[in-house]
């Protein structure tokens, strides 16, 4: 065996410790029954373990520097060695010790969290989630010890963003924060008030699953290397490019989360169906980044689910499944597929007011970081930052700062990756318009293939062969900014505001 083959096969039995992982972790949110719960909690902390061991093993090390020596005139080696040894590095980089400390400490903050939320008493939390800040701390120390950052917080964000930086998230969210608010205001003052009855009505869910379905297969999910189920908050998880799952959830008397939903995790599958078949189980057959992940879904569920193109192929298709809604055109639906109006819950946001919600928990998590702020002010805290940037205060902490798992969870740095990924889905979908001889029309027509194949040309196929700037900058020829989504935000507030 050669020094690159042992290495692979190394690395391929790793990831399939994360495969059974996922597995696992798909049937608990799907399938599995409630009493399930305690075993199946240890199985997946065995097999976290295992892999953690592995991952860290000094086997591995000394068959990664086998093929390392081995790379020479190899480009393609040469980046799987250096993606690898990232891996290696981030996992060896916190000490046993505090890992433990940290998933113990997670799992007691998870329960507390939605104790707190419940009763939508913080005070609650407040200690626990002290406890969780200080190990995040310690663990970011930890990571720049092992020189994955510089800064604390930038080690962080490099778990989910590979290679951003602190620095460069605020001059591209102040920059977004600085058109975005007036453009909110704008709205606001407009005095219109959008017709939202076209989206509304009775959808039984038989039909909201059969369109979803007859969408996602359309659009390029292959339902053969794939399934779709219900869960309590829709998300794909992928096996491999051969089994990449998606789950969806509906409301009865509103059709856009379930619709948009499915497109939503259908965009994020086709990413992970569209890596590199003779990469997969290799440390370059992974997606690059969260934000790269955001923009496949957000670009097939904002820039072409909320689009008229897409709607003059799909309403007939929609008139089919709700007979009820047989008044309903595409002129009708349109503004109540691009309202604008400062709502206190993220997960709710309309696609301009969901970066502020970001730009808000980004604010707060540097101050965090910086040791600004005391956790029992955080309420406070986050009330102030929503009505500075969205104009309401929420009344209970519920609805506030309590309304998001990821802190609870440690995941300090993840909320940015939101809107990373609904500025790439512009940039994107704008270069794909150039490129593409008549996109509307073959939107139009349902004839989703050109965009799909140009996704899989310039998107999937370079797996974690490029980072995510150089991958924008490839595929746009342009690097990373705001200026595309602001373009299509201030194209539809136009029309539907007449501002
Ligand atoms: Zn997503």
């Amino acid at each position: 065996m050669t020094a690159a083959d042992s290495f692979l096969s190394k690395w391929a039995d790793i990831a399939a410790l994360g495969s059974a992982a996922a597995v696992l972790s798909w049937d608990q949110e799907t399938k599995m029954p409630s009493k399930g719960q305690a075993a199946r909690g240890h199985a997946l902390s065995v097999l976290a373990g295992m892999h953690h061991d592995q991952l860290t093993d000094p086997g591995l090390a000394d068959t990664i520097a086998a093929a390392a020596d081995a790379a020479g005139g190899d480009p393609t080696l040469a980046a799987q060695v250096e993606a690898a040894r990232r891996d290696v590095v981030r996992a060896s980089a916190i000490p046993g010790d505090l890992a433990r400390r940290m998933a113990e400490v997670k799992s007691r903050a998870l329960g507390s969290w939605q104790q707190a939320k419940a009763d939508a008493d913080f005070g609650a939390f407040a200690p626990v989630l002290s406890e969780v800040i200080a190990l995040t701390l310690e663990q970011a120390d930890a990571l720049v010890d092992a020189g994955i950052a510089e800064k604390p917080y930038d080690a962080l964000l490099d778990a989910y963003e590979p290679g951003a930086t602190e620095a460069q998230l605020a001059e591209l969210l102040g920059d977004l924060r600085a058109e975005l608010s007036p453009l909110v205001k704008a709205v606001a003052d407009s005095g219109v008030m959008v017709d939202e009855s076209p989206a509304r009505g009775a959808f039984p869910d038989a039909a909201q699953l059969s369109l979803g379905r007859t969408v996602a297969g359309a659009l390029g999910y292959d339902f053969d290397a794939g399934r779709l189920d219900a869960s309590a908050h829709p998300f794909t998880s992928s096996f491999g490019p051969g089994d990449v799952r998606i789950t969806w959830r509906s409301e009865r008397d509103d059709f856009r989360p379930g619709l948009f939903g499915i497109m939503h995790e259908a965009g994020h599958a086709m990413y992970e169906q569209g890596l590199p078949g003779d990469l997969a189980r290799t440390p370059l057959g992974e997606a690059v980044s969260l934000g790269i992940h955001e923009s496949q879904s957000r670009l097939w569920e904002n820039q072409v689910g909320r689009s008229r193109p897409f709607w003059e192929w799909a309403l007939p298709l929609f008139h089919e499944a709700f007979p009820e809604s047989s008044a309903v055109t595409v002129d009708s639906l349109f503004p109540a597929l691009h309202t604008i109006k400062p709502s206190l819950i993220r997960v709710e946001a309309d696609e301009a007011t969901y970066n502020l919600h970001i730009v808000a928990r980004f604010e707060i998590e540097r101050r965090i970081m910086a040791g600004a702020v005391d956790v029992n002010d955080l309420p406070e805290l986050w009330s102030d930052t929503y009505d500075e940037l969205l104009g309401v205060r929420p009344t209970s902490v519920s609805d506030g700062v309590l309304q998001d798992i990821h802190w609870a969870m440690g995941a300090i740095g993840y909320f940015p990756t939101y809107t990373l990924g609904n500025l790439v889905a512009a940039q994107l979908f704008d270069a794909a318009t150039d490129a593409i001889d008549d996109l509307p029309g073959r939107i139009a027509a349902g004839d989703f293939e050109p965009l799909l194949d140009w996704l899989r040309k310039n998107v999937h196929q370079h797996g974690r062969r490029l980072s995510a700037d150089e991958l924008v900058e490839h595929a746009t020829g342009a690097p990373l900014s705001s200026e595309p989504f602001l373009a299509h935000l201030r194209t539809t507030a136009r029309e539907v505001y007449d501002i």
